[in-house]
């Protein structure tokens, strides 16, 4: 029995669980109500999903939106996009069915308030770019939040969840979660007839640049603790692209977001000496990708590898000519809001530099590696696909299932469609909810059961950094340093070194090779090892300590699919340099991971990319 045996227990049992209440879950809340009208769908959220996930702060552009009413762009457009943006590999199935849907998406935000600029002359909404459409996004979260509380039966604020229960009868099913409150440490057990899991991407793998008195910056939402991942694979979910991590080329040390410069405001980056240098590359990099190198818009990846070239030729810093770019006080405003509304700190960096964009360059520098599904990568689980337009081996079952059983995903759980962004995610989780609610109707009684020995088991495990730390603290040797047991930060702190040094993070400039990823894999199996002796002082400290262990199964896989994948596929993200070009013939494919929480062992393979769209 465990020293914390007597605490609360609370059991909610439920029809839909959806894990996470960010725009993947908000969307899956909706639509889940929408078909579901007399089942009960549960939320479960580790913040308040008033202003949670990477949202929280807001936002000030939709990523995702196609414009068919207006005849702008057509779904299979995007697909394209899609695709050559990631280097040929992506689930066209999965995108071409978020790009048919996300219009419908945007007009229920407008409806539901959310103010979307309009280019006077058109009518239509203003674009930011081909794809995006400016809106006054302050309070973008709490507008889709509202929506998706008043649809669901119950909303759990500050419960994280710490692992998804698998059902007694059929062990390749999934029968709910566990986790526990974050205020007052009572031990959640939600019994479900369906998971959709929407628990976000994962910051803070990889050493941030932002160290010293920036220490805990990082673009992606540092509280997106790798979640979505950390739970579907160690339920024996099959991953892919897990390798696909992203690197953004972002305003030096606030992170601001560049898509407003670059694509509304028409700014250039130059090097130092006022060069504009992605054209000059063209020869390198097709060298290095072949065809990929024409394609058009140059992929992200690409344009960062162009910035990285010049830093190591010592042409850097590179700048953003944002004095050139402002003529008119409208066109000021849009450069300030674009900050203020979602990334403040950067206008901070701005006025704590005396920075007046006005009048002077900006630097620019690429980000520390994050794996997050729903934005520029194709990071997370390997789903089922729409029944009309997926290919024969996409289909098993229902939409957005994962290969678990009853177990969904939405927005960055799920792999293989890059650029859903917030639109896309929302419109991901009301495909999840759709389907889950056929899938809760068709079982009829054929429910999952949970064992009770699965359910104590668990608490124990959960609540075992706080015996820890207890019994540990009185061995403490000098300020909180005690022999037996590790902190939550500096289990961070380690895992961050050991991605950064041997998964490709930006003090080798993104390189790695087969013998720095099993180097890397060797010490994140002793970190894996000290895991067990965490010590966590109080609750905050445990939430902590299980958003790291999240991380670290994540980065596990990350490193398995990046020493599985034998080329260099998407350079300025990562360089394998023992395959640095791109290997078509070989590797046009999807890498795969299963991991066995029975035997512990990882299985990889290769699955096929098919296209869909012409
Ligand atoms: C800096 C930044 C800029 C962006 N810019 C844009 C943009 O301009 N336009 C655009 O359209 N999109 C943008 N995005 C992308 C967009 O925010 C994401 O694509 C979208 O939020 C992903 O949805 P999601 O549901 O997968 O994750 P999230 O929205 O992050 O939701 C995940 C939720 O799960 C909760 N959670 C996590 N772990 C647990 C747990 N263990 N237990 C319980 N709950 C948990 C989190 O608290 C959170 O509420 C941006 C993102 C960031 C960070």
């Amino acid at each position: 029995m465990s020293l914390f045996s007597s605490r609360k227990t609370h059991v909610v049992d439920t029809d839909i669980l959806v894990i996470g209440g960010g725009f993947g879950g908000c969307g899956a809340a909706y639509e889940s109500r929408f078909w579901g009208r007399n089942l009960k769908v549960t939320v479960v959220e580790k913040a308040n999903i008033e202003r949670s996930g990477a949202v929280a702060h807001g936002l000030s552009a939709i990523n995702c939106y196609m414009g068919m009413r207006w005849n702008e762009n057509q779904p299979e457009d995007f697909v394209r996009y899609a695709r050559g943006d990631l280097m040929g590999l992506v689930r066209e199935d999965l995108i071409y069915d978020i790009a048919r849907h996300v219009d419908g998406t945007v007009h229920l935000f407008e409806e539901w308030g959310l103010p979307i600029m309009t280019n006077p002359e058109t009518g239509h909404y203003l674009r930011e770019g081909k794809w995006q459409v400016m809106i006054h996004g302050e309070s973008y979260k709490p507008i889709i939040a509202e929506a998706a509380r008043k649809s669901a039966s119950e909303v759990h604020n500050r419960i994280m969840v710490t692992h998804l229960l698998m059902d007694a009868t059929h062990p390749n099913r999934v029968a709910g979660a566990v986790g526990f409150n974050v205020r007052d440490g009572s031990f959640y057990v939600f019994r479900a007839k369906a998971v959709i899991v929407a628990a976000g991407g994962a910051s803070h793998i990889f050493k941030p640049r932002s160290v010293g008195e920036g220490m805990g910056r990082t673009w992606y939402a540092p509280w997106s603790s790798a979640s979505a991942y950390g739970l579907v694979l160690r339920a024996g979910a099959q991953m892919i692209q897990m390798e696909n991590r992203i690197v953004l080329a972002r305003f030096k040390d606030g992170y601001g977001p560049v898509g407003a410069w670059f694509l509304l405001l028409k700014a250039m980056a130059t090097n130092a000496y006022g060069e504009h240098f992605e054209a000059s590359m063209l020869d390198e990099m097709k060298s290095l990708v072949g065809k990929y190198a024409e394609t058009t818009p140059l992929p992200t990846c690409l344009r960062n590898h162009a910035v990285l070239q010049e830093i190591k030729a010592g042409k850097g810093p590179i700048t953003m000519q944002t004095q050139n770019a402002i003529d008119t006080r409208e066109k000021e405003e849009i450069g300030w809001e674009d900050f203020l509304d979602m990334t403040v700190g950067q206008a901070v960096v701005w006025a704590s530099q005396n920075i007046d964009p006005k009048e002077k360059p900006s630097e620019l520098i690429t980000s520390e590696p994050y794996v997050m599904g729903s934005h520029a990568t194709c990071s997370g689980a390997w789903a089922s696909g729409p029944e009309d337009c997926a290919p024969a081996d996409y289909q098993w079952g229902y939409n957005r299932m994962t290969t678990v059983e009853g177990l969904f995903g939405a927005g960055d759980t799920i792999g293989g469609s890059a650029h859903k962004f917030s639109s896309g995610s929302f419109t991901e989780g009301r495909i999840a909810g759709k389907a889950a609610v056929r899938y809760v109707m068709a079982l009829a009684g054929n429910l999952p059961q949970v064992e009770e020995a699965q359910i104590n088991t668990l608490r124990d495990e959960i609540f075992k950094p706080l015996a820890n730390h207890a019994i540990g603290r009185h061995e403490i040797v000098a300020g909180s340093v005690a022999p037996s047991y590790i902190s939550p930060l500096h289990g961070l702190q380690r895992l961050e070194k050991i991605m950064d040094e041997y998964g490709g993070g930006i003090s080798t400039q993104y390189m790695t090779s087969e013998p720095m990823l099993d180097r890397g894999l060797e010490l994140l199996t002793m970190l894996r090892e000290d895991l067990d002796h965490i010590g966590a002082e109080d609750l905050h400290q445990l939430q902590r300590t299980w958003e790291l262990k999240h991380r670290v199964w994540t980065s596990e896989a990350v490193l398995r699919h990046t020493l599985y994948r034998q080329e260099t596929r998407w350079p300025g993200y990562y360089y394998r340099g023992d395959f640095p070009r791109l290997d078509d013939a070989e590797w046009h494919a999807f890498t795969a991971s299963r991991f066995d929480a029975k035997s512990g062992e990882w299985q990889m393979s290769k699955l096929p990319v098919h296209h869909i769209i012409g």
